[in-house]
């Protein structure tokens, strides 16, 4: 008796406690507004305009209307040696060509983060391997270089490939073209920031394309891009693009159509 007593207080609870929740579950609240597509669809800012190139026959892709001109085929106005000097290197037919005698050529303004675009040719009748066969290389910012040489049917250690950032990362593809034919660089390079004691707070990043080929995906760059040793943390501002003329006993190779859009 004393056990069916206690079950139907239980019963009771059970009941009293249900019909206290149900009673909460219908007071009233304010309703959200019900969700319409424009809800979630903003006008402002717009982005601003840009007229895309087009393919000629003496460029892939000419510059859009709002990138700085960096090689237009008709002089290095736009670029010094490491002397500060007029650049030297051989302008003819759009083209300018390494002058291995004269070293290195940089971009006389500096930069940041930017959007680069660069097209590059190796000598039809190339010889050499490995390392040894149309070097040259990009430095972004002076500090990292992209390398640029003729892995066409050439190999080398594969972080000091094409379209490596040297000594650290290899390309995820070879998409080379045959020597003689133009190949195109498209690289998105994000700048560095640094902690006051010189660390990197941010690593530099890289995405680069060649012949419209994914090889870098925002590849995180360690430090320098030494030839000798690891990379290093060198804290710097923003800097300039260097080409490089490598010593390699190859032909010279040559570039076009050099165009950089600051971001
Ligand atoms: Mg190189």
């Amino acid at each position: 008796m004393r056990k069916n007593s206690l079950a139907l207080k239980a019963v009771v609870v059970t009941l009293a406690c249900s019909s206290f929740i149900s009673m909460n579950a219908q007071e009233k609240y304010p309703e959200q507004m019900p969700m319409k597509p424009e809800m979630s669809e903003y006008w402002t800012p717009q982005p601003p305009i840009v007229t895309p190139g087009t393919s000629t026959s003496k460029a892939v892709l000419t510059a859009p209307s709002d990138a700085i001109i960096l090689f237009d085929g008709k002089d290095l106005s736009q670029w010094v040696n490491d002397k500060g000097e007029t650049a030297q290197w051989t302008v003819q037919n759009g083209v300018m060509t390494v002058d291995k005698s004269k070293g290195d050529i940089l971009t006389k303004e500096k930069f940041g983060d930017f959007q680069l675009h660069i097209e590059w040719c190796v000598p039809e009748d190339i010889q050499g391997s490995s390392q040894g066969r149309g070097n040259s290389g990009i430095f972004l910012q002076d500090m990292y270089e992209i390398q640029v040489l003729d892995c066409y049917n050439n190999k080398t250690y594969v972080n000091g490939q094409t379209g490596s950032v040297y000594k650290q990362t290899p390309p995820l593809v070879n998409a080379m073209r045959k020597p003689g034919e133009w190949n195109v660089y498209d690289i998105i390079y994000t700048a560095p920031t640094f902690t006051k004691d010189g660390h990197y707070r941010t690593h530099p990043t890289v995405t680069l394309l060649q012949n419209g080929v994914l090889l870098q995906n925002n590849t995180i760059i360690l430090g320098t891009t030494e030839y000798v040793g690891f990379p290093k943390t060198k804290p710097h501002g923003e800097g300039p693009i260097r080409l490089q003329s490598h010593g390699d006993p190859s032909k010279p190779i040559s570039f076009r159509n050099i165009w950089i859009r600051k971001l």
